[in-house]
């Protein structure tokens, strides 16, 4: 996960602080040097590292907060707030251009993950507007470059505007651009040539591809994992070509997190989407806040709802709180809410978004086997209608029969059982409690 050496290093200077009853100046000072060790360690850029330092020591030292009765959840908000200033606070939406089509260009070195993008903004745009995106294929230097993109846009079903490696990068936007308007395509991506390093000649070509195109937005795709370079990069692109905004690739790949905390605070341009993996849905948009709270390990429950409301129909989880609410939940329930959260992505990433999860040492290394939900279901297909309803009637010689129905042990049949009684009871007091829990977790 990203910012993981961050987030754990950061929570243990917090709970240095937790433990005094009375914090002083000098213990916010020792905080302050543990803060600034680990994002130098997480590859932040060194200014950003001072400026940040400074404002939240100016903050945290003054007498509002330490003679607070809680001094540490009062120095957390403050560097929760603090990171999500750094990152930009609010998430930015792409321009969305007055007529058709909105034009959006991608520039970035070779291998950020520039054309990967283009397939994963076109899925965003497809499914979230029902949108008909032409993608133009404008990178002639590297051969595979226009086969991948053709590869992408099958993948995606959105057409590619290509002319060979023959014909002018700039002569191709210029067609395809005419394509797109005889078609009334509504979004136009073009994905450009990328180098391993910039270069004046590279650069010329996207700014004459500027010019010609105007796009609404120019995206810099940049890799995560590149750390400090990948904030040089995007101070390189943007000189040249004022860029609108920032798309972080690898960032599942990313343990350290420098460039997501470095980009905007640098560049003073936006990230607005990160790439969380090699699957055309792993684009999200960037939110500095809930960020914030991921590094600081209070999860990450927005993300977590908005995912949930993805897969989700709303009638399903209507009726889901309604049995929450009157302890209802029943192994149908059960069946149906494990087909969905497995439409989440893989467990032990929902797992990570709850608050108090993401460093929880026992979750370091779970990894929810495919086959244990398998077999779960298994065991809840071998019981009769009636079982599943009232699971009261779960007795000894049941549950044998359940194990011999689904050829799994009687042992993991009584766990499962526990297990589900147990989360039967989490739910309900989760939400009785309405979740007030969570506020606590950031204090007053
Ligand atoms: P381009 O040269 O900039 O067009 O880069 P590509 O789109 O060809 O991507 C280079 C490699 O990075 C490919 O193997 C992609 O699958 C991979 N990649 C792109 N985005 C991500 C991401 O968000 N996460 C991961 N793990 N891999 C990515």
């Amino acid at each position: 996960m990203a910012f993981e050496g961050l987030s754990e290093r950061l929570q243990k200077a917090f709970a240095g602080l937790r433990r005094k009853g009375k914090v002083t100046e000098s213990d916010v000072s020792e905080a302050m040097r543990e803060i600034r060790l680990a994002l130098l360690e997480a590859d932040v850029n060194f200014k950003v590292v001072k400026d940040f330092i400074k404002t939240v020591r100016e903050q945290a030292v003054g007498s509002a907060v330490l003679d607070s009765l809680t001094p540490a959840q009062q120095i957390i908000k403050i560097v929760n707030d603090e990171l999500t200033k750094t990152m930009g606070e609010a998430a930015v939406p792409l321009v969305k251009a007055p007529k058709i089509p909105t034009v959006i260009m991608m520039v970035g070195l070779q291998g950020a993950g520039k054309t990967t993008t283009v397939g994963k903004l076109a899925t965003r745009l497809i499914q979230q507007e029902k949108a008909r995106p032409l993608l133009i294929a404008a990178d002639v230097y590297r051969p595979a470059a226009i086969e991948q993109l053709e590869v992408v846009g099958q993948q995606v079903n959105a057409p590619v505007f290509q002319l060979g490696t023959d014909v002018d990068p700039r002569e191709i936007v210029r067609q395809g651009l005419a394509q797109a308007a005889l078609q009334h395509n509504d979004y136009v991506i073009i994905d450009t040539a990328g180098r391993l390093q910039i270069d004046e000649k590279l650069m010329a070509e996207l700014t004459d591809i500027k010019a010609i195109a105007q796009p609404n937005d120019i995206l810099l795709v940049v890799d995560a994992m590149t750390g400090q370079a990948a904030t040089d990069v995007a101070t390189g692109f943007n000189e040249q070509l004022d860029i609108t905004g920032v798309v972080l690739t690898k960032l599942d790949g990313d343990t350290r997190g420098g460039a997501a905390l470095s980009i905007r605070a640098v560049t003073g341009k936006p990230i607005m989407f990160v790439g969380q993996g090699e699957k055309m849905d792993a684009l999200d948009v960037f939110y500095p806040d809930r960020m914030a709270n991921r590094i600081l390990g209070m999860g990450d429950m927005l993300t977590l709802i908005d995912k949930a409301q993805q897969n989700f129909d709303e009638k399903q989880a209507a009726d889901m709180a309604e049995k929450m609410r009157e302890n209802t939940f029943d192994f149908n329930d059960f069946l149906d809410q494990m087909d969905q959260v497995s439409k989440m992505g893989p467990m032990e990433d929902i797992m990570k978004m709850i608050p108090g999860m993401a460093n929880n040492p026992a979750l370091k290394n779970f990894k929810m086997d495919p086959k244990d939900i398998a077999h779960m279901k298994a065991i809840v297909y071998s019981m009769t209608p009636a079982e599943r309803v009232d699971p009261d009637l779960l007795n000894q010689s049941r549950r044998r029969r359940i194990a011999a129905g689904s050829a799994r042990p009687v042992q993991e049949v009584n766990r499962m059982i526990k297990q589900f009684n147990q989360s039967k009871q989490v739910m309900n007091q989760m939400y009785k409690g309405n979740m007030q829990g969570m506020e606590g977790l950031l204090g007053g």
